[in-house]
């Protein structure tokens, strides 16, 4: 049975407690999520919410941009509370999120978070006091806040400063590399901004979003060597399918490699017609691939090739696939660990049994010209060959005895 995997190291942070969710230290990494539904709406909002949550996300952002949003806050709170729903919610503000949270104090209540936006918070004089009014508000309610900084939405009274700057040096930085220590610059003014005025230190996130994963990584390294606030990862706008995944996936994969980030976002673009939960799938995996936490049973299965000429390896694979993904909310609900099950699919006997060796169960299929008998090995030990027309159905009935057999019950069989 593998080993749980829950923490790793990490650059020190205070813990920042949102809701019930800790992020910092060396809690495990956190994923979140955010809707596209009008938060004014709050039945699809409170739905979204509520799938993105079963999918696993364990924060779920929603954008309050207008009074009837705000207003519409407690509603979807209700809403969720029917559904057994208790993820935390954490508002978007931009703009105007000091009128709001001032306006409709139940949202300020119920959110377990505040994002705001110092390139969005305000302009020329009236940034200081917006931002300080919603710095108030967290205080007020004992929320924590995280400064999120966006490429497209940077400070430019900031920009502007720190481009003039540059131009009377002597030999000027090049105006990228001005533009991504403005993030950083931006990102930590606002925290001490905030800290200034009495927030405390564990209550404070930070995030420097842009959408390149080069700059992504140069911006991330640089913010964290210049604090030890915790920090919230994500490429933005990554955009549609595979590109999306990849680039977000690359980016975020060389920055928690190096013990950053402790809180994750993949804002993927839905394809037409597909699920808004895509984007915490694609969280889980990016984590659990890289050994960082453990989600859902994993499934190693080969790409085949010319030696396993029959599609049955390849249907194998999908129904083991399915059926653990299907079977999942039971067992998580029942046996204790089993997220960390690991399988084993393979073509032929080049690779098969040293493969199926490595996984908690694994089976190794016939290959072209081999005997039509497929070898089950269990904890690295060959226990049963499995023949004829049921191997895919005896296949499944062997992991549903090794999850009884060996992840304990949380509550008692009857
Ligand atoms: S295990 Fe066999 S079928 Fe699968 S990729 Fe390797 S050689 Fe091909």
């Amino acid at each position: 049975m593998s080993e749980a995997i829950g923490t790793q190291l990490r650059r020190a942070t205070p813990t920042v407690e949102v809701g019930q969710v800790r992020i910092g230290s060396n809690h495990p990494i956190v994923v979140q999520s955010m809707t596209n539904t009008a938060t004014e709406d709050p039945k699809s909002t409170a739905k979204q919410v509520a799938e993105l949550a079963r999918a696993g996300s364990e924060l779920v952002r929603i954008t309050v941009n207008t009074l009837e949003a705000a207003k519409a806050v407690p509603e979807i709170a209700e809403r969720l509370a029917m559904m057994s729903c208790d993820v935390p919610l954490v508002g978007d503000f931009h703009y105007n999120g000091h009128t709001l949270l001032e306006q409709v104090p139940e949202c300020a209540e119920i959110l377990a978070k505040y994002r705001i936006n110092p390139g969005n918070v305000g302009f020329g004089r009236k940034r200081d006091d917006q931002f300080s009014s919603i710095i108030e508000c967290a205080m007020r309610y004992d929320k924590p806040v995280r400064i999120g900084v966006n490429w497209g939405s940077l400070d430019q009274a900031l920009l502007a400063r720190m481009m003039d700057e540059n131009a009377k040096l002597e030999r000027p930085r090049d105006a990228g590399d001005v533009m991504r220590e403005a993030l950083v610059v931006s990102a930590l003014e606002s925290a001490q901004q905030a800290e200034a005025m009495g927030l405390g230190k564990d209550k404070i996130i930070l995030s420097c979003k842009v959408s390149a994963v080069q700059d992504l990584i140069t911006v991330y390294r640089n913010l964290a060597a210049r604090c030890d606030y915790p920090l919230h990862l994500g490429l933005t706008e990554a955009g549609m399918g595979s590109k999306g995944v990849v680039s977000s996936t690359a980016a975020l994969a060389v920055l928690l490699q190096e013990g950053i980030g402790d809180t994750i976002r993949i804002s993927l673009t839905p394809e037409p017609d597909q699920p808004r939960t895509d984007e915490v799938i694609v969280a889980q995996q990016l984590l659990q691939s890289m050994g960082l936490r453990a989600f859902s049973p994993m499934v190693t299965a080969c790409p085949g090739c010319g030696r396993t000429t029959s599609t049955f390896f390849q249907t194998l694979a999908k129904d083991v696939e399915t059926y653990v993904r299907e079977k999942m909310p039971q067992w998580r609900r029942e046996r204790e660990g089993v997220e960390n099950l690991s399988l084993a699919v393979m073509g032929c006997v080049v690779n098969g049994p040293g493969e199926s060796r490595h996984a908690d169960i694994g089976i190794s299929l016939p290959g072209t010209g081999e005997a039509p008998s497929a070898p089950v090995f269990v904890d690295g030990k060959k226990t049963v060959t499995l023949r004829g027309e049921n191997v895919n159905r005896d296949f499944l009935a062997l992991i549903d005895d090794y999850v009884r057999d060996h992840y304990p019950a949380r509550i008692k069989e009857s």
